[in-house]
């Protein structure tokens, strides 16, 4: 069935679409939320019995995260006003405005806001397959019942191991960075976190992140050889191999050639790999992409498209940028940390966050032009 028909039947019913949503992630209970407040029905379905555990991230975001909503007291875990970039043979402040959360604790946080809209959040609900187009097959974990759910929209919000991007056939061009990540005892400068870059980090970095005044979130990401890169790391800066605890995952790689949507079932979040490909950080990401595809779903818009002209330019540049940083050297990086201790560049840097790349890299242009010799390799 054409794409366009279906959802004008969405549109237009009289009776209640039915939308199911797999995944109480951030993208899943933030989708949910936006629909329910347009009066949609929706019910998430999540294969844990807890919602935001077990944690894979660092929780670190940027204060543009308040473009969302308001973050409560109890989900900040620390706000940090400095990034300290580490390269083989330079070492550099700047002054930045993050936020380091209790991930848990912030799920939870997107969860309440959407039952509270009228949400039903099934817990210990697994997706398990579609049968035919307007059924999702679940296994209900507590008794292991079977149960099959009619549904209008299917939304796969379940992260990069989507079960119902497999199930829909849309799993095609993935590629994951595993993101090695674990609480380490390590007493550090609490007001900043730490970046690592260069060929003992190679194709991503390493980040030390403080959560505490004596725990530390230590973390690398790899396509290769995760383990070893990571205890290496973890030794160097803490001086031991030990762990308190494992928050390792994937992390995936945006390809803009990714399909989302496809008839009834649409993807977002890590489950459509909506993650900037510098920072592999998806949370903002799949919050804006939740606002477009609750637009798209209610105005009957094409996914793909209007996820492409609202997200992917800036998500390209990402990509370009983690392309450009992975051919290079060490003295690359000693050079640009170089030119980005200059006081003008320090100010750009602290005024656009990471998450506006677009007005960062061309106001960094524009103020120091020896950016021209690396963002020539960006477009080569
Ligand atoms: C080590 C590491 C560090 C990271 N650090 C950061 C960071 O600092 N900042 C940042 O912005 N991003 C970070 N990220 C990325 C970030 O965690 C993800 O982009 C974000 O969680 C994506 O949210 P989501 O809702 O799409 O998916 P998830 O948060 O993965 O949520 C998916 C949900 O779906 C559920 N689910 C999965 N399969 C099924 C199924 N079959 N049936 C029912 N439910 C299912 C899961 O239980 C889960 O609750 C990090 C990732 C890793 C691995």
């Amino acid at each position: 069935m054409h794409v366009g028909h279906y959802l004008y039947k969405l549109g237009k019913s009289t009776k209640k679409a039915m939308i199911t949503i797999v995944g109480a992630g951030p993208a899943g209970s933030y989708l949910a939320y936006l629909l329910a407040k347009q009066g949609k029905k929706a019910t998430v379905l999540e294969e844990h019995n807890r919602i935001g555990s077990p944690v894979q991230c660092t929780g670190i975001v940027t204060h543009s995260i308040e473009n969302f909503f308001k973050l409560k007291n109890e989900v900040i875990a620390k706000k940090l006003d400095k990034v300290i970039v580490v390269s083989k043979n330079s070492r550099i402040e700047v002054n930045v405005d993050e936020i380091v959360m209790w991930r848990d604790k912030f799920d939870r946080f997107v969860g309440d806001m959407a039952q509270n809209e009228g949400v039903n959040i099934l817990l210990n609900h697994k997706f398990i397959g579609l049968d035919g187009k307007n059924t999702v097959i679940a296994k209900d974990k507590k008794d292991n019942k079977i149960k099959k759910i009619k549904t209008d929209v299917i939304v796969g919000a379940d992260g990069p191991y989507s079960a119902v991007a497999k199930a829909a056939g849309l799993n095609s061009y993935s590629i994951n960075y595993v993101g090695m990540q674990a609480k380490a005892r390590l007493a550090m400068d609490t007001t900043a976190f730490e970046t690592y870059f260069g060929s003992d980090f190679p194709d991503f970095f390493g980040w030390c992140v403080p959560e505490s005044d004596n725990i530390a979130r230590i973390g690398i990401g790899c396509f290769e050889n995760a383990q070893e890169h990571f205890y290496r790391f973890l030794k160097d800066r803490t001086g031991k191999k030990d762990v308190l605890c494992w928050e390792s995952g994937l992390i995936p790689l945006y390809n803009p050639k990714k399909t989302i949507q496809k008839g009834n079932v649409y993807l977002i979040g890590d489950a459509a790999a909506q993650v900037k490909a510098t920072t592999g950080g998806g949370i903002i990401p799949s919050l804006k992409a939740a606002q477009t595809l609750c637009d798209c779903i209610i105005n009957n818009k094409d996914y793909n498209r209007e996820f492409k002209r609202q997200s992917g330019k800036e998500l390209l540049l990402h990509l370009r940028i983690r392309n450009l940083l992975n051919k290079f050297s060490d003295r690359d990086y000693d050079k640009l940390l170089g030119l980005m201790s200059k006081e003008k560049v320090r100010r750009i840097l602290k005024k656009y966050d990471r998450d506006t790349p677009i007005p960062l890299v061309a106001n960094l242009l524009l103020k120091e032009p020896r950016f021209l010799l690396f963002s020539r390799m960006l477009f080569a």
